[in-house]
Order: C-alpha cells, then structure tokens, then sequence
C-alpha cells in the first residue's frame, strides 16, 4: 500500500494534471448512484460528472446477476474512454465546455422473464458533431441468460433472410422515414447477416429492430426502428416468441377475455403503493379488499387506491371468521369499515369479502353489498414466493377468473409484474370485480 501511495505521489509530482484547457485526465470522474426500478429484479444504476467541464449523464440497467453486470459495466467505459479519446484529440484550446454524454435505456419486456434494455449513447463533441449509437442488452433474472438475434430465428440463414427483407419493405414503407433514407446504406445494412441485426428488443407483441443515428438515414432522423408485429414473422421465430393459434384467434375476434385482480388485507404503506404503481403500468384496473382498521391507520394510502380508479371493497374491521360471532358483532365489522372507506376516500366500498371466505347468510344478509369470493387462489401469503405466484396464476386462470392475492406481502408486489405481463400476453384485460359481473 505504501509503494503504491508513493507512485501516486511521484507521478502527481512528476506529472501535474494539466490545466483545464490544455487536456483532459485519463478518465472522466463520476459518483455512482444505485436505484431500484420498476421491474422486478432490476436496478438503475447512475453515473454523474463531477467534473463540470465533461458533462456526463448516464443511466444503465443492474441486475442481481455478475456476468451481466460486467458485460454492461464494460460497454459504458469503453463509451466513456472513447469519449474522452475524442474530446482530447478535437479539443479547442479556448473552450471550457466541449461536449457531453448522455447515455439513457428503455427497458421491454416479454412475458417468459426476458427483459431488453436499449441503450442511447448520446455523445457531443462540441463544434464536431453529435451523435446517437444505440447498444441492446437481453437478459432473463429468472433463467440468468442473455439472447441473441441468432436465438430468436434458431440460428437459421433461411429465416433471417425472409426477415431482413421485410425490415427493408417496412423501412422503405414509413412515412417518417421515407424523405430521410439513404437507399444504398439501407439495402447493405439490411443485408441478411446476423451483425446487421443485433440491435433488437422483444416483446410479447413486436420484434423491434433499432439502428444508429447517421447509418441508414440522415441525422435528423434520429435513431430510426423498425417494429415488426411478431403476427407477420410467427413460422420465422422461435416456439418461445411465438404467437400461439389461440391467441391469434382471440385477437381476431377482438374479445378480450377479462380477469378480476383482487388483494386484500391492506393497505400497506409499501406494498400497496408498490402494486398500484405496477397496475398503473399495465393500465390494469383492480379490487381492493381493505380492513377498515388499516385504513384507520394509513387514510392516504387508502385515498391513494380511489384516486388510482380501482374498486374499493369491504374486508371487515379486524379480520375475524365471521361465521363464529354473532350478529351485532358482524354488523360492526362491516359498518364501520364501510363508514372508514367512505369518510377517507369520499367513495362507498361497492363489494363485501368475508374474511377467510367464510360466511353464512347473517353474513351475506348484513353486508347489503354483493358477496365476492375467488377461483384463482394465489397463496401468496403461504408461499411468499414471488416466482410462485405466477405459477399458481397460469394453474387456474381462464376468462372470467378472480384472483386472489395481498397486498401486504412484499413478494407479491415483486411477482406482480410477471403476472400482469403474463396475463397480458394471453389476451386478458384486467377489469374489477363489479365490472366482471
Ligand atoms: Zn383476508
């Protein structure tokens, strides 16, 4: 440690670090930040500048996987040293700000786990040019692997050339792109071999294929993408992205099924807020079950669920087996959950669950509200797996179903996204209970 500190020392002496407008250090210094994201198994890991003559922003996807951590962390400082590389060789002596990253993704998803991160590499060199190169990264948290464009087509040539030329028909078809196209960058780029075609993302309904800025278009264009409904290429891909006969045909029909999300026992200052923010996603629409002794205890939670448009219901004030107490014990439980519900959200609850789905009919008389069980029990406070609940979803589900879930266990908000994505993909749409009927 001392030898190294006295490199350190000798070279700082020997070599001072440049002033500002002579050149830049050998690397760019930055302060990490790591978030959690919206997806489950996910986080945002942040890098900002702190030094302000190299403005630089970057933003990439962290899982709980090594190998696909390193693979990314080496892509950002290979685009971070070339960065600097070009600033040094362009640099302007009289400039103090002259340029910029920004590196930012989006992240899809697949209903098999599988997510794709695509990465904007956003670099200025002041008074040179400014460009965009788009980098994709797959990979699964469930299985821990990462895809290819090789995997999606079974690696055959035969299937890749079909696809390449409708990449070029529907490139050469829109309407935003047409004015910008450069032809010939366009036919060699769209040339049936696998590196013409590594920059994709899937999801449960497209193949998108992503290209850099400057390479089949003029600068204004941006970074153009094609989306090739995954309808158009089902005999080209792989069983897993496949759309299967049932669905087609139920989107021919264009008859959703529909399912009743249902979760009970909250609110939770955590877990529900974590579960509307994924239904938000999903644009799903859900029963809340609440207990009027919670809502006592976190009102702008529950305020948060109205607000949010999802059904509010009943769950009594103490989760008791109502079957065991009498009647003017059962007539407080719901009265005064239903007065709670009413008093914080300014809305009525509109559907009755009885704890333990146990009720007889001084139970169902005493509600005044209709009775709502389930068919799809999730077990999710049994299991407190979030790959389970999933599982357990896929087991009983068909059009019509109410599930029943928690909104108290965190596994359940950290399944809760495979489900909806799951769901989504087979053709569902997420209504309540009272809109089920
Ligand atoms: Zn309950």
């Amino acid at each position: 440690m001392i030898g190294g500190s006295y490199l350190i020392y000798l070279s700082k002496k020997n070599n001072p670090i440049p002033p500002m407008n002579t050149g830049y250090a050998s690397s760019i210094p930055t302060t990490t930040d790591i978030t959690d994201s919206k997806f489950p198994g996910i986080k945002i890991s942040t890098e900002i500048s702190n030094d302000p003559t190299i403005p630089v922003a970057v933003q990439y996807p962290q899982s709980t996987d090594e190998d696909f951590n390193l693979s990314i962390q080496k892509h950002i400082k290979q685009v971070k040293d070339n960065h600097l590389k070009q600033l040094n060789s362009n640099k302007h002596p009289s400039q103090v700000v002259s340029g910029e990253l920004n590196i930012s993704f989006k992240t899809y998803t697949h209903h098999s786990g599988l997510y794709s991160f695509v990465l904007n590499n956003y670099s200025d060199i002041s008074g040179y040019s400014n460009t965009t190169e788009v980098h994709t990264f797959h990979f699964n948290p469930d299985t821990k692997k990462e895809i290819s464009i090789q995997d999606i087509f079974e690696n055959d040539v035969d299937r890749l050339a079909a696809f390449s030329s409708i990449v070029r028909q529907q490139l050469e078809a829109d309407d935003k792109l047409k004015d910008s196209l450069i032809s010939e960058q366009v036919e060699r780029h769209t040339q049936p071999t696998w590196s013409n075609f590594q920059k994709f993302a899937v999801t449960d309904e497209a193949l998108l294929i992503h290209f850099d800025q400057n390479v089949i278009a003029s600068h204004t264009a941006g970074t153009p993408t094609v989306t090739i409904p995954l309808t158009k290429i089902n005999t080209l891909i792989a069983p897993d992205f496949q759309i299967k006969e049932e669905e087609k045909e139920q989107k021919k029909e264009n008859k959703p099924k529909r399912v009743a999300l249902t979760f009970d026992d909250g609110p939770d200052p955590k877990v529900t807020t974590q579960i509307l923010d994924l239904l938000d996603k999903y644009d799903a629409k859900a029963t809340f079950f609440m207990l009027g002794s919670r809502v006592e205890y976190y009102p702008e939670i529950a305020k948060s669920v109205q607000k949010a448009g999802h059904e509010l219901g009943n769950h009594t004030w103490n989760h008791p087996n109502l079957v065991k107490a009498n009647t003017k014990k059962i007539q407080e439980e719901i009265l005064n959950t239903s007065a709670i519900i009413e008093e914080v959200t300014g809305e009525k609850a509109t559907a009755f669950r009885p704890p333990y789905g146990s009720f007889n009919d001084i139970v169902n008389e005493q509600s005044g509200l209709p009775l709502v069980l389930w068919d799809v029990d999730t077990l999710d406070w049994k299991h407190r797996n979030p790959h389970q609940l999933l599982n357990y979803v896929k087991q009983g589900t068909q059009d019509g179903s109410i599930i029943l879930m928690h909104d108290i266990h965190q596994s359940t908000a950290d399944g809760l996204d495979a489900v909806l994505s799951y769901l989504k993909g087979e053709g569902y749409t997420f209504v309540t209970v009272s809109d089920l009927e």
